[in-house]
């Protein structure tokens, strides 16, 4: 798919303020700093259409991006950041879980992991969370020009043998790097098979 337009929509702290559009919806979340902005923009072809994380976790809003006028791209915070107080916390989750309840247009979340780190707790969480809720989601693995060539295949595999101690089944998956553009075109592709499966129905 190529990226014709992009433009922001909206900032709300409240899912009900969301935009009312019934048209496919793509959630993009990831921990605070796993390079959720940098992947946004490379999707899109924007230098800063989402702006790069000067204050993680200070930007608790539900960002809705029109791409192409056709389907909604929604930069969602950062969650995990360790200087955030246990009562943020759980506002952070009603939040998050108000959003994936209310809008059923959202078809695919995509959770962004970096593909440096073992699978973290918190994303190995939301994740079980999201499957309990039949919310379907990919992984994005981000960063992946930090990982020499041997080191990347290694780290995934490990990442995925860690997954099915949980899951029946690696969920969908991608490998991504915003510095080099990896993972663009197939992302791309993923989302515009769906629109055009959903347009059809
Ligand atoms: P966010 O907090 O999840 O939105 O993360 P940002 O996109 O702001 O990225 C956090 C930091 O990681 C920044 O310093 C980025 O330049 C860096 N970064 C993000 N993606 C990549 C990537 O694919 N490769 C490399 N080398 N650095 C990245």
């Amino acid at each position: 798919m190529k990226i014709n337009s992009a433009e922001f929509v909206i900032s709300n702290s409240d899912v009900a303020k969301c935009p009312k559009d019934k048209i496919p919806e793509y959630a993009f979340i990831g921990r605070s700093n796993v390079g959720k902005s940098s992947l946004i923009n490379m999707l899109t072809g924007r230098k800063s259409l989402a702006k790069t994380s000067g204050r993680p976790g200070k930007t608790q809003l539900i960002n809705h991006f029109i791409i192409n006028k056709s389907w909604f791209l929604v930069d969602l915070p950062g969650y995990g950041y360790a200087r955030v107080s246990k009562s943020s916390k759980k506002v952070f989750q009603k939040f998050i879980t108000a959003y994936f309840s209310k809008r059923t247009q959202m078809v695919c979340a995509f959770v962004l992991v970096d593909c440096r780190h073992e699978p973290q707790k918190i994303d190995l969480e939301f994740m079980q969370w999201l499957g309990e809720n039949q919310i379907p989601f990919s992984i994005i693995f981000t960063k992946a020009d930090k990982l020499s060539k041997n080191k990347l295949p290694v780290q995934i595999e490990s990442y995925i043998s860690e997954m099915l101690k949980y899951w029946e089944e690696m969920p969908n998956y991608f490998i991504t790097s915003s510095s080099s553009g990896l993972g663009k075109e197939e992302i791309l592709a993923y989302i515009s098979e769906i629109n055009t499966q959903l347009n059809k129905s």
